[in-house]
């Protein structure tokens, strides 16, 4: 099969590669459509995020892996021990190892697993025809979602357990700090919650235009003061989810929030933040973060279903395999007017 394998940063090969086996509990995946990720980038430019050096404990595989954690499918094969997945089946996959015994899994809480992982960057992932996924990651797509709206499922499910893990309540004002896809799609999410004002901050005029798109009321912060703006705009802000991570954005959540308010922090950031507690003891005013998601997949599916949240808007391109690094890896990091750009892998 073809395939799009990490080897290191700068190096991502689109070349042949066996297929791997299905055992017990797994389930082989025919891709059809795996979307980029902002890990996937900072994978291929910056080398990091990877399972290197030793095999993840779960998948038991190393680099060279396979990137892409954001894919539908059709179920191709079913191993042993596996049941109420059929062959034939429409499916996107929730990409998410974890060991299911330790404190955090049995809490439910799957997303804090010890033994945490990704397919796509633990284990050999979606930017290829075939993946073989253990059977717990498999939901069964309706047929009313696409196969490109299913590969959109994932970066939802972040977005929308950011919200529902916020203070939000129906009729508060948002602001969302970043445009790229899970900024954009935070604002749906928002939007779908129940939010009455959802304000987006970024730097890129192209970014804030498919915000708006969306609903948000766009702020351009590299040509005004977007806190000002926003708090004379708004009367102030509920929830700020910060989806941007760099300091600026970070001082102007803090700020901006009203009294009891919360910051919610989505994006991964390197990088220390200084974060000034002071205002937040004076406004009662709390900070959270969310990592990924858990329990949502099956909610996020019914919600495309029904049409509450018309998540390919935040398509902006579809690409070939063979054309993953130059029109999509690389694109993505020059070219700001992008958003959730598409690898057709499905015939
Ligand atoms: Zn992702
Ligand atoms: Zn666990």
């Amino acid at each position: 099969m073809k395939a799009a394998v990490w080897y290191g940063a700068k190096d991502v090969r689109v070349e042949e590669r066996e297929e791997r086996q299905v055992q017990s509990g797994q389930v082989k995946i025919k891709v059809e459509y795996a979307g980029i990720c902002g890990s996937d980038l900072h994978a291929y430019h910056h080398g990091v995020g990877i399972q290197e050096g030793q095999e993840h404990p779960l998948s038991r595989q190393k680099a060279p892996l396979v990137l892409g954690h954001e894919f539908s499918g059709v179920v191709a094969e079913v191993g042993e021990h596996v049941s109420g997945i059929e062959k034939g089946q429409r499916v996107v996959i929730e990409p998410l190892y974890h060991c299911g015994v330790c404190e955090y899994c049995l809490h439910g809480n799957y997303n804090q697993c010890v033994d945490f992982g990704f397919v796509g960057l633990n284990s050999d992932g979606g930017f290829a025809n075939y993946v073989v996924v253990e059977a717990y990651m498999v939901h069964a797509l309706p047929d009313e979602v696409s196969f490109e709206e299913g590969a959109l499922v994932e970066p939802t499910a972040v977005a929308m357990h950011a919200v529902r893990h916020s203070s939000l309540k129906v009729g508060q004002k948002v602001v969302v700090y970043g445009a790229g896809p899970i900024g954009l799609l935070t604002v749906l999410c928002a939007k779908a919650a129940g939010a009455s004002q959802v304000y987006a901050v970024d730097i890129f005029d192209e970014r804030l235009q498919l915000a708006e798109k969306l609903g948000a009321i766009p702020v351009n912060s590299s040509k005004v003061d977007a806190t000002e703006v926003i708090n004379r705009q708004s009367g102030g802000i509920d929830v700020a989810f910060e989806a941007a991570g760099v300091q600026p954005t970070m001082d102007s959540a803090v700020s901006i929030v009203k009294k009891g308010g919360q910051v919610v922090v989505i994006a991964a950031i390197a990088e220390p933040l200084k974060v000034d507690f002071f205002q937040l003891l004076v406004k009662e005013a709390t900070v959270t973060a969310t990592l990924a998601y858990r329990h949502i997949f099956p909610e996020i599916i019914a919600l495309i279903a029904a049409g509450a949240l018309d998540v390919k808007q935040v398509i902006t391109r579809k690409i070939e395999l063979d054309d993953i690094v130059e029109e999509g890896l690389e694109l993505l990091l020059s070219d700001k007017s992008h958003a959730k750009i598409l690898v057709k892998i499905g015939g």
